[in-house]
């Protein structure tokens, strides 16, 4: 005897064993056993998920001899002509391979005769949205006086595709995707009926990997039943599906704790040599990121992470602080959706890798904005500081990290007194922030800049390629940039970018320190400063190198 699949052999045969759809199944009994019968029925939904195996139970319900019934038989000739998809009156079309006006114009033809030995005609057309539009409204034309014993039933995947003249004359029933849990508990119970062995992590694996779809998860368990012999092991299913596995994703991201960049590029070599696609190792590496999240954020919660082992989390959630398990988390989802279109996928998987290596350094945000604020509020318990004296020479200062205004060839002027390591820890963090939030375009641009002057209105930020400088200042950019300095600075600031010069003389010209101190009282950077220190300026000196 020919090998029948497994989705085939087990194709519920009445509703109650109709899989996830017990809303559409009830429906359709209660239509049946108070004889409320439509004559045209649209399901929708994914692949797999029972439409036409509930258009032949449908069709079975109807014409069974016992029938109309809510239970059919399954025994009867109607009923086992049915199923054998031998009946003369029950109709299956697959649109897709059949769009054509023809066939829907025989159809029209043939309705209008009564059914050979049932009590209804049932056309089952499946994929029904490939039908060409001249075939849609031939069906129409049927759909509007259908013969009182025709019901048709139109499956679909894509029911937006549905011209609205059809679609309004039909009873829509929405299949939703069927529940993890659910497949699963199908998937074993065929495997012990059919007297397989299967590993029960390797069913959970199947049931995942169908995407709530009952038929993919029987083809794979088919598959799977080919390929092996006695036991159906996790290992041959994973391998089977292309998938990574928690070991190697658990050494990954061992070696990206540890910050050892260079067991991370060998494992990456290993992975791609063993034909692992990149997309999957980036989809594995974020659902490993999500675990080591839960179990930092309730360890002693049972259940979270049921298929990981509990060690490994322990051991890897101590070497990231929360927020960087949010970071590595964002980088993977941002990269895995990038693969898409990279022209060479392997790079933005290694990009990530790289950058969760080399995490120290740049801080989380909120460690940042702690700092930030430690550093206002140890500089307002200061004693009032004689500004002036500060600006004029460096070596009567007690704090050498406060710039003085002389214009340095290498570091433009800061024009609020906030020290040069804090804007560079500001940039870093922007920086880091575009690339968690997958804004890679941004970010190449703004990685040409760094910041020349910051004060609590204003960060300026200077470029030397016009075109960077142009880009960041773009609406666009300048919403992203500006919302991501609000939340590290903790207030709205304005962008403000230049352009550096060849010469130090247009640093100088383009800070905003260029307004002359004698016009308007007080020069900006003593402004800005007295801003943030409290105090006043007693008496503003001149410059001597000016
Ligand atoms: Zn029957």
């Amino acid at each position: 005897m020919a090998y029948v699949a497994l989705y085939r052999q087990w194709r519920p045969q009445d509703f109650d064993n109709l899989i996830g759809q017990e809303p559409i199944s009830t429906t359709l009994k209660n239509a049946i056993v108070t004889g409320k019968i439509g004559h045209a029925y649209l399901f929708a939904g994914p692949r797999g998920t029972g439409k036409t195996s509930t258009a032949k139970i449908l069709a079975k319900a109807l014409n069974c001899a016992d029938g109309p019934t809510d239970k059919p038989c399954n025994r009867c000739v109607n009923c086992e002509r049915i199923n054998a998809g031998t009946s003369m009156d029950v109709f299956e079309i697959d649109a897709a391979s059949n769009r054509g006006i023809d066939e829907i114009r025989d159809l029209r033809e043939a309705v209008r005769f009564a059914p050979v030995d049932a009590r209804y005609k049932v056309y089952i057309i499946d994929e029904v949205h490939m039908l060409t539009t001249e075939a849609f409204n031939a069906l129409l034309k049927t759909l509007e006086e259908p013969p009182a014993h025709v019901v048709f039933v139109l499956a679909t995947t894509e029911p937006h595709k549905i011209p609205a003249t059809i679609h309004s004359r039909c009873q829509r029933y929405d299949f939703r995707r069927i529940a993890v849990a659910e497949i699963e508990r199908r998937l074993t119970d065929v495997a012990e009926k059919s007297g397989l062995t299967v590993e029960s992590e390797a069913l959970h694996m199947i049931a995942v990997h169908a995407d709530g779809g009952l038929r993919d998860a029987l083809s794979i368990l088919d598959q799977c039943t080919a390929m092996n012999e006695g036991m159906i092991a996790a290992d041959s299913v994973r391998s089977l599906l292309g998938l990574v596995g928690h070991e190697w994703v658990w050494k990954l991201m061992d070696a990206a704790a540890d910050k050892d960049a260079a067991s991370v590029m060998l494992l990456l070599d290993e992975l791609i040599a063993l034909g692992k696609d990149v997309r999957q190792i980036l989809l594995e590496l974020a659902l490993h990121g999500r675990s080591l999240m839960l179990y930092k954020a309730v360890p002693d919660f049972d259940g979270v992470a049921y298929s990981e082992d509990q060690d490994v989390l322990a051991s890897q959630s101590a070497k990231f602080t929360y927020d960087e398990i949010i970071g590595l988390i964002q980088t993977f989802q941002a990269a895995a959706n990038e693969v898409k279109w990279a022209a060479e996928p392997r790079i933005t998987l290694e990009i990530a890798l790289l950058d969760i290596c080399r995490r120290e350094g740049t801080e989380s945000i909120a460690g940042l904005l702690k700092r930030i604020k430690a550093l206002e509020e140890a500089a307002k318990a200061m004693p009032p500081v004689n500004m002036v004296r500060v600006a004029r020479s460096e070596a009567e200062t007690p704090q050498p990290k406060v710039h003085t205004p002389e214009p340095e060839f290498d570091k433009p002027k800061v024009s609020a007194p906030l020290n040069s390591g804090t804007s560079e820890e500001v940039w870093d963090a922007v920086l880091k922030d575009l690339v968690a939030s997958g804004k890679r375009s941004v970010h190449a641009c703004l990685a040409q800049g760094h910041i020349a002057a910051l004060n609590d209105s204003q960060v300026t930020v200077q470029f030397t390629s016009v075109f960077a400088k142009e880009r960041s200042e773009k609406e666009d950019y300048r919403n992203i940039i500006e919302k991501i300095l609000a939340r590290i600075l903790g207030q709205q600031v304005k962008l403000n970018c230049i352009l550096a010069a060849a010469s130090s003389g247009m640093v100088e010209k383009s800070a905003p320190a260029k307004a002359d101190p004698k016009e308007g009282g007080v020069h900006p950077a003593l402004d800005a400063a007295i801003k943030i220190f409290g105090g006043r300026a007693i008496k503003e000196e001149k410059n001597e190198e000016e």
